[in-house]
Parts: structure tokens; sequence; C-alpha cells
């Protein structure tokens, strides 16, 4: 079966970028089903790459391989696996926390794979690496020597390649209710049934170090610990990485309830001295007015905010709400603070969303440094002929006095 494409469209897969869109293809031959393998050729007949067909989705196609002489079975599958579970070996010393497949990035377009502990938590996103979900979970299971995999495979991706969500044990034994995982010495609970993503932002952890460290500095610099506030903290992560850090007070704010309870338990897992964290269910645009209205002032402010913008359609309301937050959070900076920001819009570029902190620090009058960019670690590493895997970006600013 193969899929031919337009004259001129073989342009982006000659230069290794794995995506087919449906606007690319002048003619499927045979009658693939969703998630088949098909050969990409050329509209003169050359062999371009091998791919999963997806009827329904835009990306009509997702290359497996470029390599004519590569046969898409277990095998392979077990080859690809095993090169992106050797890869993240290194980082098992410091975090029980990793993406070990991080999809287009390791050649298995679509699937997400997340280690916590002893458990293993994936997304099947295409419909090629679903015809293979059986084969994978067993798989990773021998690769890994894991208790379990669970299956969340309920992302809005899913939709759009036409599959069904699913949340469901996938095989070997059930995780628990909360998984306890330690990443650079601090304890989490991570629910992988109901929880963000796999359960735990496992991007966030090269901040998160960087958090525990600049609250170090501080404290050895000042004497003292820093006032922070870390605005959408979901389970507490960074909340909790500046306590480890040693951090005076810490404040955590998110929408969720549920989230917040999580946090609090998150607290009690490690032995910090509770009585420097406070946690409020506010949104953030709101209590970022109350707070400068009550005079409050913070030695260090978090963004980390949920994907605002979630394709190109939203990035002007997006940029908005970006600038709203981090106007608002320059403003509680003592002088000589620091504001740690995120966005994980891949619609809104790191060029963009330096312009939007730009534009913050400007109207907000004050004058900043940027001391370092942050990006997901190296268990989500960036593929260099498909940049659409970049979409957390953040920065480091120290706000001058
Ligand atoms: N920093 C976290 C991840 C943040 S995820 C970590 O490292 O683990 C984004 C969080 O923002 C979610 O917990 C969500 O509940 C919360 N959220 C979304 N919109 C919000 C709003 N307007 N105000 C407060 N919290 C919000």
């Amino acid at each position: 079966m193969e899929i031919i494409l337009k004259q001129g469209k073989e342009r982006s897969l000659l230069r290794r970028h794995p995506w087919v869109y449906d606007t690319a293809v002048h003619k499927v031959v045979g009658h693939p089903a969703a998630g088949d393998t098909v050969a990409v050729k050329t509209k003169d007949g050359r062999f371009l790459a091998w791919a999963a067909y997806s009827p329904k989705s835009t990306i009509r196609a997702r290359v497996w391989s470029f390599r004519e002489e590569d046969v898409i079975d277990e095998r392979w599958l077990e080859t690809r696996l095993r090169y992106a579970v050797e890869a993240r070996r290194s980082l098992h010393a410091r975090t029980s926390a990793i993406r070990l497949v991080f999809g287009e990035a390791d050649g298995l377009p679509g699937l997400i794979v997340d280690q916590y502990g002893p458990y293993l938590v994936t997304q099947f996103q295409s419909a090629g690496v679903e015809r293979f979900r059986g084969v994978i979970g067993e798989i990773l299971m021998k690769l890994t020597g894991a208790r379990g995999v669970y299956d969340r495979s309920d992302a809005a991706t899913r939709q759009r390649e036409g599959l069904e969500i699913r949340s469901e044990c996938l095989c070997g034994e059930e995780p628990p209710e909360e998984i306890e995982v330690v990443e650079d010495g601090v304890r989490y609970g991570v629910n992988v049934r109901v929880g963000h993503k796999t359960g735990f932002y496992v991007d966030q952890r090269e901040s998160r170090l960087a958090a525990q460290k600049l609250a170090e500095a501080f404290r050895a610099e000042h004497g003292r610990g820093l006032r922070a506030l870390n605005c959408f903290s979901y389970t507490g992560g960074f909340s909790l990485a500046l306590l480890k850090g040693g951090a005076d007070e810490v404040i955590s704010v998110d929408s969720s309830q549920e989230a917040i309870e999580m946090a609090k338990r998150n607290l009690r897992r490690n032995d910090f001295d509770e009585s420097r964290a406070k946690f409020v269910c506010e949104d953030v645009f709101s209590y970022l007015r109350t707070l400068r209205e009550a005079g409050e002032t913070f030695d260090l402010v978090i963004l980390d905010p949920p994907k605002f913008a979630s394709n190109h359609h939203h990035v002007a309301r997006a940029s908005r709400a970006y600038k709203d937050i981090n106007l608002n959070g320059i403003r509680l900076l003592r002088a000589g603070g620091h504001l740690f920001t995120f966005s994980c819009s891949g619609a809104i570029d790191v060029d963009l969303f330096q312009k939007i902190v730009a534009g913050a620090v400007f109207d907000a009058g004050s004058d900043a440094w940027a001391l370092c960019r942050f990006g997901a670690g190296e268990d989500h590493p960036l593929m260099m002929t498909c940049p659409e895997g970049e979409y957390l970006k953040g920065l480091h600013l120290l706000v001058r006095p």
C-alpha cells in the first residue's frame, strides 16, 4: 500500500520531517486501514519513507523510517524502544519520574511513555502506535522490568486521529492510587489516573532544580530564606523544590481544589516545616491583583500557566493573557527579585514569548536581566528535523534594583 505525494510535496520528507499532511497527498494506492504501514513515494515513484496511515487526521501519515530496507514489525519497534530507554539511563540517579519515550523525537510518532518508579504510563496519540499497543506494552515491561503499564490515552490529539478515549491498565499490575516518586531529593505523589498529562509535569524537572538552587543561594547570600509566590502550582512541584532549598515562605496558588489537596499531601510526604507553606485556591489573574492591593511583595514569583494557546488561532488572546500575568507578577517583586516565567504553548515560540515578557517588564516600569532560559529536560530531546517538538520555554529574570 502506498501514498503518492503531489509534485514538490516531497521536500519536507527529504529533509526528514516526519509528517505527511492530507494536502500533500496525490493518491492513496490500495486500501490501507488506520495504522497500516504504507510506503510514501514521490509522484515519479521514488521511495521516501515508511509511514503509519491515519485516514481521519490532517497529518495523514507519520513516518516510522526513512530507510527502505526497514521492516516495521515487533523487532523493529523493540530496537527503537530499547534505544529510547537506554538514552535516559543516566537520569535514574536523580529521579524516578522520567519520560522514556517522547514521540517523534524518539522515532515513535505519537507515543508517550512516562516512568514513575516501578510503573509506566503510556499515551498512544496516533493510529500507528495504537496498532501496536499490546506489543509496545509487553516490550516496555521487558525492557524496564516495570510492574505494570497504565494507559492514559485520553488526550485531545487522539480525537483528531479518530481514536476513542481510554484510561486503563494495559499490562501487568494496576498501579496504586498514588505512586511516590523522588526527584532531586523531593518526594511527590503521582495520580496516573486523574492527574494532568500522565500525572506529573516531568518536563519541569530542570526548572524545579533551578528553583531549589536559587533558594539555597538566596539563603547563603541574605542570611534568610526567600519569600516566594508559586502561581499555577498544581501538585506543588516548584513549591516543594523551594522548601527543599530553604525558602522561608512559599504561597502556592491554583484554581483546582483537587490539585491543592494533592500539593498538601505532597508537603506531608517530605519533612519540611509545614508552617512555611501556604495554599490558596484562587484564580491567578485576580489573585495577583489582590496581592498587589494588599501591598504584598516577594523575592521570587513563578508563573507556570497551562497552555493558553492550543493552536495559532489563539495566539493573540494567549499573548494578552501571558502579558497580564507577567506584568502583575513583576509588580509584586521586591527590588532584586526573581521571576521564573514559562509558556508551554507550542504556538507561541521562544521569540514571541520573550517579546511578551519584555513588554511586561517595560510596562511595569522595571529593568530586568534574563539570567537564563529554561526548557524541558534531556528526556524531552528536540529532533532537529521536527521543530514542532519544542513547546516548553521559560525565562529566569532578575529585576534590577
Ligand atoms: N507548575 C506545575 C504545573 C502547572 S499546570 C508543576 O510543575 O507541576 C497548570 C496548573 O494551572 C493546573 O494545576 C491548573 O489547575 C492551574 N490553573 C489553570 N488555570 C488557572 C487559573 N486561571 N488560576 C489558577 N490556576 C489555574
